[in-house]
C-alpha cells in the first residue's frame, strides 16, 4: 500500500527541501555541550555517517553560537539552532549564518520578542521551526481550555504562525509535542486539517533506547501512515546515532524511505550454536554508513535460515562448525569457516553496492 502524503508547503533548510512530497527528512540532535568543539564535531560526523540529514544543536548562550561556523566549515550538513527563553541567542545565531532555528515561543512568551525573531529571520532568510510543547502553552490559552490539550496546542501554533506572517516571513515548519502519544497524534491531526505548513514530527522525551524507540514507532507510525510528517526525529536517552537508525527503520517499515542495510536476523533458538547477537551488532555498526538499500540476512542455523530469509539479497546462516552464504534462498558458498563468515558476508554485500 502506498501512503498518500499530505501536500504541505515546501521550505528549505540549507540545501534540504522539506514538505510538498519531498522525502521525509531524518533529523537528530547533538548531545555534547557546544563548548566542547571537538566532541561536537565527532558526534556530528557520526550522525552524518549514519544518514542524519539535519542536525539540531542546543545553544544556551550567545557565546555558544560561535560553534556554528566551526561546524559548518567541517561538515556539510544543515545545522538548526535550538533556542529557548533567550531570543538574543536566536538573533545572534541567525546573524552568524545558522541554517535554521527552532524556537519554543511558549518559553519566550513575549509578542515583541517573537516578532524581533521573525523580522531577523525574514532579513537573514532563515527558516524557523515553531516548536509548540504542551508543557509551555501560554496562560491565556490554558485558561480558555482549562488545561493543555491538543486544541490548545493547535491554537498556540496558529497564533505564533500569525506573528511571523504579520512580518512577512513564512518559511516555517511546525511541531506540536504533547505529554503523551495520543495527545501528540491528535494535535498533529487537527493541525493538518487547518494548515499546510510542513510538520516536524516527534514524540517528546520518549525515554531510553528500547522503550523510547517503541513509543516513537507507535506515535510516529500512526502519523506517517496517515500521511502526516515532513521531518522526523526519534528522541532517545541514548547515543543520537540510534535515533537516526530508529527513524530509518520506522520510515522503511512504512515504505516511505529505503536507506541502508536492512538486517533480517532470526531470534535464535536451541538450534543456534553461534553468538548471533554479537555478530549482528558488529555487522550493523560496520555497515551503518552504507546508503544503498540492501536486505541482509544473518541467521542462526543452516536448517531453516536460507528458507526463512529467502527475501534477502545476501545472507549467512551458521551451522555447528561452518556457515553458508546464500542469496535469495540459493546457496552461493558452503563450508565457510565460522570466524570468517561475517567478513565474507561483507565482501559479498560490497559486490552488490
Ligand atoms: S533460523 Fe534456525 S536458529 Fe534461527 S530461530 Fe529459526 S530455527 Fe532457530
Amino acid at each position: 500500500m502506498v501512503i498518500d502524503r499530505r501536500k504541505t508547503k515546501v521550505i528549505k533548510i540549507g540545501r534540504v527541501p522539506i514538505g510538498g512530497g519531498n522525502p521525509i527528512v531524518v533529523q537528530s540532535m547533538l548531545k555534547v555541550s557546544p563548548e566542547n568543539l571537538e566532541g561536537s564535531l565527532i558526534q556530528l560526523r557520526e550522525l552524518k555517517r549514519a544518514g542524519c540529514e539535519i542536525v539540531r544543536i542546543a545553544l544556551p548562550t550567545e557565546e555558544s553560537c560561535n560553534i556554528i561556523p566551526f561546524l559548518k566549515k567541517e561538515v556539510d550538513i544543515p545545522i538548526v539552532a535550538d533556542i529557548h527563553f533567550n531570543t538574543r541567542i536566536a538573533l545572534k545565531a541567525m546573524e552568524i549564518g545558522v541554517d535554521g532555528i527552532r524556537i519554543n515561543p511558549g518559553t519566550i512568551n513575549n509578542v515583541r520578542k517573537v516578532k524581533d525573531v521573525a523580522r531577523q529571520a525574514q532579513q537573514t532568510k532563515t527558516p524557523v521551526r515553531i516548536g509548540i510543547n504542551s508543557g509551555s502553552i501560554e496562560k491565556r490559552i490554558l485558561r480558555k481550555y482549562g488545561k493543555s490539550t491538543s486544541d490548545a496546542m493547535v491554537e498556540s501554533a496558529l497564533y505564533y504562525i500569525k506573528l511571523f506572517e504579520d512580518v512577512g516571513w513564512t518559511e516555517l515548519k511546525v511541531s506540536l509535542k504533547g505529554s503523551d502519544v495520543i495527545e501528540t497524534v491528535n494535535a498533529y491531526r487537527k493541525f493538518s486539517v487547518v494548515s499546510d505548513y510542513p510538520l516536524h514530527i516527534g514524540i517528546t522525551e520518549a525515554g531510553p533506547l528500547f522503550s523510547g524507540a517503541i513509543k516513537s514507532a507507535v506515535g510516529l507510525g500512526i502519523l506517517l501512515h496517515e500521511g502526516i510528517g515532513d521531518t522526523i526525529r526519534v528522541s532517545l536517552t541514548s547515543d543520537p546515532v540510534y535515533e537516526v537508525i530508529a527513524a530509518y527503520h520506522i520510515l522503511s517499515n512504512l515504505g516511505l524511505r529505503k536507506r541502508g542495510i536492512s538486517i533480517i536476523s532470526c531470534p535464535t533458538c536451541g538450534r543456534c550454536k553461534t553468538n548471533l547477537k554479537e555478530i549482528v551488532d558488529e555487522f550493523e555498526r560496520e555497515t551503518i554508513h552504507i546508503e544503498k538499500y540492501v536486505k541482509v540476512a544473518i541467521m542462526g542455523c543452516e536448517v531453516n535460515g536460507p528458507g526463512e530469509a529467502k527475501d534477502a539479497d545476501i545472507g549467512v546462516a551458521f551451522g555447528a562448525k561452518s556457515a553458508i552464504i546464500f542469496s535469495r534462498g540459493i546457496i552461493k558458498k558452503k563450508n565457510v569457516p565460522k570466524e570468517m563468515a561475517k567478513d565474507i558476508l561483507k565482501e559479498e554485500l560490497f559486490r552488490l553496492l
